[in-house]
Order: structure tokens, then C-alpha cells, then sequence
């Protein structure tokens, strides 16, 4: 068996497949010269609220800014507490920070790695001891499934929040009968080349079914402008996407779903021949991840070996993420719910995410997996 690099995520193999109609749609921007809110950025808009049933799409210039948007749209200030999970990308409560609101650190499940409903529980009731205003609960769809919606809402309404969705890692993905980008009263999503619909640089959207909401955002998104150019009405930010990067998720959507389908069929194939040596990821029935990454649990002091042993075989390994947020230099002082949070601690030491992407052959597939068992009885 060759011992060659493989790569992490592929993003070669895709440009052999779409590379030609995405260099096209790139060389019109550049032929028509409407680099700003060109026609592209109209089409993909239409188009992703189309792919998921959402009434409205406001793409912007990256997935922390369709973040951070939502929560000035609501006017989120000092003494607000927005709730999300420590085990997520550091983004998901920067916003919260940017606006000098508190994000209150709520646990996640040892099985999805989604937001855990009774720690929120929890978090709300610490939030209100501090003497802060709950407003916002952002779940986030770790590893690319949805968190359990069907918990997390309705704790949402009693105590008269609302929910924005972080699906940054979940763009393609559904929850029972509702797909991505319509789940919560807004969804944020990002394009970052990595994600499961990637673009060529940054880029993000904001998915929402509320109108008012919608108009908000628009003009956000151009300094907070009003029907007059120059009388902007609100504070704003720069949050455009490119015209360029619209015109390469055109293209790229239209294979998503397909793409999805691809990378789900890796993720069963890799389950099956894993699931008998280490925790595999547990997918709630009826629910379809997106698959940003594949993630297994290791002994923590085995995972060290493991990647060493893996990498000198040419299989790269990452670990999302080191450290939840709670424990981090900059989030380190913001409130906990309940506790302290020992699933995001004990995960932090224990995740392992295999190569994971929509074009990795069964060959390929075999290579990783026996790296890895080898790997695993070695390091044990
Ligand atoms: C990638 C990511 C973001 C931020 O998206 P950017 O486009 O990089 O700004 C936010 N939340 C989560 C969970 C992410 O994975």
C-alpha cells in the first residue's frame, strides 16, 4: 500500500470536477466589472434560499460577521447573555464580546458534541443570579449536525429568547424535515475554503424568514445606510460578500447536495470499520450532517502517538478543538453554567478527526482506517 501524503481535504479533486464552470463564472466577473453586489451575488442568494427553503439570504464577507450581524440587528449591549457552547470555534462568542455583551458558556453532549438542553438550563438561571438579561441562545452544529432543535427551542420560548443557528459547519446538513438555514429565527453560515461549501477566500450568509430582520441586515451589511446612500441610519459594518466569490459558490452549490451524499457514504464506511475499536460519531435518527469533519474519541494519552504514527504514514489528523473556550486566555472570565463544563474538557483531550471530504476513494478510505487501528494498538 502507498504511503504518499493524502490530503486532509481535498480541494484538487473538486477543481477537477468543477474547476473549468467555476474559472468561467471568475473570468465573467472580471469581464463585467461589477466586483461589489454584481449580479452574482443576487443569483447565490436566490439560489441558497432556494437549496434550503429559507425565505431570505443576505451572503456576506465571512461566517463571523453573519454572526455578529443577527446579534446587532437585535441590538445585543452590555448586560445581555448570550448562551453557547464552549466546544466550538472561538467566533461563536467573540460576537457576543464585540458587543460587549456576555457569552455565558453552556456544556455540550458527550455523543454529538451539540449544545447539552440542561446545561443551558443551567446557564440561563446563572446568567439571571449575575444579574445579566438573557436575550440569545447560539447553538452550534458541531462537526456539521444540527444540535437537537426539538430540545433547544423550547427552552428558547420559555424564557422568551430566540435562537440564532451557528451552522457554519452545517451548510447541506438537515434536522428531521427541516434542512439547514431554516432552523431558528436566524442561521449564520460560513464559506471558508474548509467548510463543506467552501469558497476561494471568505464568505459567509445569513439565512432568516423574518422580513424586518432581512431588511436589517441589508443594511447592515453597507454601513447601516438607509434609502439615501449618503444618510446611513444605523451603525453598520463592511459585511459584502465579493462578486467573485459569489460566482465560485454558484457553481459549488450546485453539487452540494451531491457532495453531502458523497461524504456521508465515507463517514458510514468509516463508522463500520471503526465503530468496534473506538466511540464513533453518533448521528440522531433522521438527521443528516454535513460532515465538515469526522471526529472519534481516543484515550487522551494515547492521542499524541497516535497522530505521530498516523502523520509518518502520510495520513493527516486534526484536532478540533485543543481547548474549549472557557479555558482559553481571552473567554477565560465569562460565566459557566452550572459547575464548571466536563464534557467540553474531557472532549478537548479526547478528539480525533480523520481526513474527510467527498472525493476520498475506498482505497484511500482502507488506508486511513488501517492507519489508524494500527495506530491505536500501538499507542494503547
Ligand atoms: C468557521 C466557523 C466560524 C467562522 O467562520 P469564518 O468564515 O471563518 O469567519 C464560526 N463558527 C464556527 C462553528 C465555525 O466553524
Amino acid at each position: 500500500m502507498s504511503d504518499a501524503p493524502i490530503a486532509f481535504i481535498d480541494l484538487a479533486a473538486q477543481r477537477a470536477r468543477i474547476g473549468a464552470a467555476i474559472d468561467e463564472g471568475l473570468l465573467r466577473v472580471a469581464h463585467h466589472g461589477q466586483y461589489i453586489l454584481g449580479p452574482e451575488v443576487k443569483t447565490l442568494e436566490a439560489d441558497l434560499a432556494a437549496f434550503c427553503g429559507a425565505k431570505d439570504c443576505i451572503t456576506v464577507s465571512n461566517g463571523t460577521v453573519a454572526l455578529a450581524m443577527p446579534l446587532m440587528a437585535k441590538g445585543i449591549r452590555p448586560g445581555d447573555a448570550v448562551f453557547c457552547p464552549s466546544f466550538t470555534f472561538a467566533a461563536t462568542a467573540e460576537v457576543v464580546a464585540w458587543l460587549g455583551a456576555v457569552p455565558v458558556f453552556v456544556d455540550v453532549l458527550p455523543d454529538t458534541f451539540n449544545m447539552d438542553p440542561a446545561s443551558l438550563e443551567q446557564g440561563i438561571a446563572k446568567a439571571k443570579a449575575d444579574g445579566l438579561k438573557p436575550k440569545c441562545v447560539i447553538s452550534v452544529d458541531l462537526f456539521g449536525q444540527p444540535a437537537d432543535y426539538d430540545a433547544i427551542e423550547p427552552i428558547v420560548a420559555k424564557h422568551g429568547l430566540w435562537l440564532m443557528s451557528d451552522a457554519a459547519q452545517s451548510f447541506g446538513g438537515s434536522h428531521l424535515a427541516r434542512k439547514v438555514g431554516t432552523i431558528g429565527h436566524v442561521t449564520a453560515t460560513s464559506f471558508f475554503p474548509s467548510k463543506p461549501l467552501g469558497c476561494y477566500g471568505d464568505g459567509g450568509a445569513i439565512f432568516t424568514d423574518d422580513a424586518e430582520m432581512a431588511a436589517l441586515l441589508r443594511s447592515l451589511r453597507v454601513h447601516g445606510q438607509g434609502t439615501d446612500k449618503y444618510d446611513n441610519v444605523r451603525i453598520g459594518v463592511n459585511g459584502r460578500l465579493d462578486t467573485m466569490q459569489a460566482a465560485v459558490l454558484i457553481e459549488k452549490l450546485k453539487i452540494l447536495g451531491d457532495e453531502v451524499v458523497a461524504r456521508d457514504a465515507v463517514a458510514k464506511r468509516y463508522s463500520e470499520h471503526l465503530k468496534d475499536t473506538v466511540p464513533v460519531p453518533s448521528i440522531l435518527p433522521g438527521f443528516v450532517s454535513a460532515w465538515a469533519q469526522y471526529t472519534v474519541l481516543v484515550p487522551a494519552e494515547a492521542r499524541a502517538a497516535i497522530i505521530t504514527v498516523m502523520k509518518a504514514e502520510g495520513i493527516p489528523t486534526m484536532v478540533y478543538y485543543p481547548k474549549p473556550l472557557h479555558l482559553q486566555t481571552a473567554y477565560r472570565h465569562f460565566p459557566l453554567a452550572g459547575n464548571g463544563l466536563p464534557v467540553s474538557e474531557r472532549l478537548a483531550n479526547e478528539v480525533l478527526s480523520l481526513p474527510m471530504h467527498p472525493y476520498l476513494d475506498e482505497a484511500t478510505q482502507d488506508r486511513v482506517v488501517d492507519t489508524f487501528r494500527r495506530a491505536l494498538k500501538a499507542a494503547a
